[in-house]
């Protein structure tokens, strides 16, 4: 059964008649019938999603008549990408938040770059560099906790992005949405539980130590 993850909070609904509503505008009618010949060549698919637990709604726009086929995108939300702050180097960022611009667009170009910005990150973080990703996960097998690297090691295993991992980082693979969009969240909880867990753990132990410096600056001058 096709499901389809909720941008806003995560869920994932089924895809029914009750979350689900499509329309079909054009320039000469308010909603066109499939049951028709054909679509005007103006004639837009807009799929409306509302969110059985969040109840937000999710709207995406296609151009199914032949003079609008240009149009592929996400009318709400726009982009779907966090903040995140400038001690992650600038390129995951970025690769990180054109994946998540385009995932509509083209999930096949989102998850080349999720890829390209996975191994971004374990390149950097843990400062090794292996001929592929597929090599570059199993080297940080002993590094990080054995669940992480099973949510990893899953990645391999998501519909085809395993079976071309290990051949080439810049392969275009046939791709779903939901697939693209499940390596956009494993970034983003990698994000967090690798970078922003460090950088919190550096500023207390700095604020720690600062403490003591100057707990011991205080005790000198009263000896
Ligand atoms: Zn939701």
């Amino acid at each position: 059964m096709a499901g389809f993850q909720c941008p806003f909070c995560s869920a994932i609904m089924a895809v029914t008649p009750d979350t689900q509503t499509i329309r079909r505008p054009s320039f000469s009618f308010s909603d066109e019938s499939p049951l028709l010949k054909g679509f005007s060549d103006s004639c837009l698919d807009i799929s409306f999603y509302q969110c059985p637990h969040c109840k937000e709604y999710t709207i995406l726009a296609k151009g199914i008549g032949s003079a609008v086929k240009d149009v592929n995108t996400a009318i709400r939300p726009q982009s779907q990408a966090r903040k995140y702050p400038d001690y992650i180097p600038l390129a995951i960022r970025s690769d990180y938040e054109e994946a998540s611009a385009i995932l509509y667009l083209s999930p096949k170009a989102s998850a080349t770059l999720s890829r390209r910005c996975l191994q971004g990150m374990i390149r950097d973080f843990f400062q090794i560099s292996k001929g592929n990703l597929f090599e570059e996960i199993n080297a940080i097998k002993d590094k990080i906790p054995a669940e992480q690297w099973a949510v990893l090691d899953g990645v391999r295993r998501i519909g085809n992005i395993g079976a071309h991992m290990e051949k080439d980082i810049n392969l275009i693979v046939d791709i779903e949405p939901d697939e693209a969009q499940k390596l956009i969240k494993l970034i983003e909880l990698l994000l967090q539980q690798w970078y922003i867990e460090r950088h919190n753990q550096q500023e207390l132990f700095a604020d720690i130590i600062g403490i003591d410096q100057a707990k011991q600056q205080e005790r000198k001058k009263t000896e």
